[in-house]
């Protein structure tokens, strides 16, 4: 029921042998394609497009006016009280969490320690090595958070952390870390949490205003294209008060109240947040996806995915030669996203066999989460510092697919199909990619 509300689900795409096949997309952790509903609203308001908070023409008074009623359509979605928090609009989660660490890192206050995990995306981790010490919650052999170690962190460096911050869920297993569990620890301890929201939002519902005061979710980050919107928005929701007297990270145009040669009085947040013109098509389409995810209802979204999940699951379990990564067997403790490979093949081969004689779309490699790849694959030190010293060597990584709510049993089918195909001819197709991809 929601596959026709998706744009270009049905797009009839070339093989390699130049036959088009109908596109089947489990890319879906990557990017999202858009609702139709999306870039219909924004195409019917590209005729009201004007300057925000620049102009007292009516376009312009209209577009300021959506732009800030926006924010309460965000804040709702995430159920975040909007007498705490401010929605600062950002082009995605790697911008956010940039932002979020230059602003904390200006003023440590002693607390120059931040726990995460390393199943961070690099947007999740590197930013922070910028300007904190670093400390990585332990995994367990599944790859999945270890919550005691994360509490012996926190006594150890009692004092010492400025925040803990993790993703909601991971983009290579699709693991949900128990976030509320995470943010009441981390309050106990006198520090706050951090959530990358930029695979959980799309697919889960969120509470950052729990009926528990202790489980709060003290920031969130997100991006729009991953949430059937366009590229080029996302957005760090924050306490007001921690964006009330620093420095923003870019400033210029929209951020200040008071200029004069040498004074600067910098304007609230979210707007001293917001250098420059700002992207209201980006914003416009974020929240009518936002209003579609809404309609279709958080749950019934989750609830489809899981099964797809399931019902993959159980099919490449039983498929010879093919390996899962993490929880092989159902959807507990997961979102829509599945690792895989085929023993004998790369990541590289498989992949590209996927696309050119099936018209599938998957990831393949390490998914800007390197770390955690290299532990799921149990790659040892001495392998590590080989690839350091000699970039020519193949990288490893994994196959992923990953489901969008559009996504149905048949385009799994599909999938299963091919992979069958590929492991009855591994010989043939290991010839074959190592001569021609
Ligand atoms: N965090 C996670 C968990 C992600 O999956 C991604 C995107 N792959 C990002 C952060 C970065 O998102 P963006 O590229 O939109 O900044």
């Amino acid at each position: 029921k929601w596959r026709g509300q998706v744009v270009g689900v049905n797009k009839k795409v070339p093989l390699s042998n130049n036959r088009l096949s109908t596109y089947v997309n489990f890319d879906n952790a990557a990017t999202t394609p858009p609702f139709k509903s999306v870039i219909e609203r924004i195409t019917e308001f590209a005729g009201w497009y004007s300057s925000i908070h620049r102009g007292k023409g009516y376009k312009s008074r209209l577009c300021s006016t959506i732009y800030e009623e926006a924010r309460g359509d965000i804040l709702n979605f995430v159920k975040a009280d909007p007498d705490y928090y401010t929605p600062i609009y950002v082009k995605n989660t790697t911008e956010a969490i940039n932002k979020l660490a230059y602003t904390l890192g200006q003023d440590t206050d002693n607390r120059n320690i931040i726990i995460t995990t390393s199943m961070e995306h690099h947007s999740n981790d590197l930013p922070w090595r910028k300007y904190f010490k670093v400390e990585y919650i332990k995994l367990n052999e599944k790859g999945q958070l270890s919550l005691d170690d994360l509490e012996s962190k926190l006594i150890k460096h009692r004092g010492k952390v400025r925040l803990v911050t993790v993703g909601g869920a991971s983009n290579v297993t699709g693991y949900l870390n128990p976030i509320y569990q995470i943010a009441g620890l981390a309050h106990k301890y006198g520090t706050e949490v951090m959530i990358d929201g930029a695979q959980l939002i799309p697919h889960h519902p969120v509470e950052m205003s729990p009926k528990k005061a202790g489980e709060r979710l003290d920031y969130l980050a997100f991006s729009g294209h991953k949430m059937y919107a366009p590229f080029g928005t996302g957005v760090l929701i924050a306490p007001q008060k921690t964006f009330a007297s620093n420095t923003p990270d870019q400033v210029g145009g929209g951020t200040v109240d008071i200029v004069t040669p040498d004074f600067v009085r910098w304007h609230t947040p979210p707007h001293k947040e917001e250098a420059g013109s700002p992207n209201l098509m980006g914003i416009v389409a974020l929240t009518e996806a936002i209003k579609i995810l809404n309609e279709f209802g958080m749950e019934s979204i989750l609830n489809h995915e899981k099964r797809l999940t399931d019902y993959t699951l159980k099919r490449l379990n039983k498929i010879p030669d093919v390996i899962l990564y993490g929880n092989k067997f159902n959807s507990k403790d997961r979102l829509g996203i599945i690792p895989f490979n085929i023993d004998g093949l790369s990541h590289e081969s498989i992949a590209t066999i996927l696309a050119g004689e099936g018209g599938i779309a998957v990831r393949n490699g390490c998914f800007c989460a390197q770390p955690y790849v290299q532990q799921l694959l149990n790659i040892s030190e001495q392998e590590i510092r080989a690839r350091i010293n000699n970039p020519d060597l193949p990288h490893p990584g994994l196959i992923r697919i990953s489901f969008g709510l559009y996504n149905t049993f048949q385009e799994i089918d599909r999938l299963i199909d091919m992979v069958k195909v590929i492991v009855s001819n591994k010989e043939y197709y290991y010839r074959k990619t190592k001569i021609n991809f």
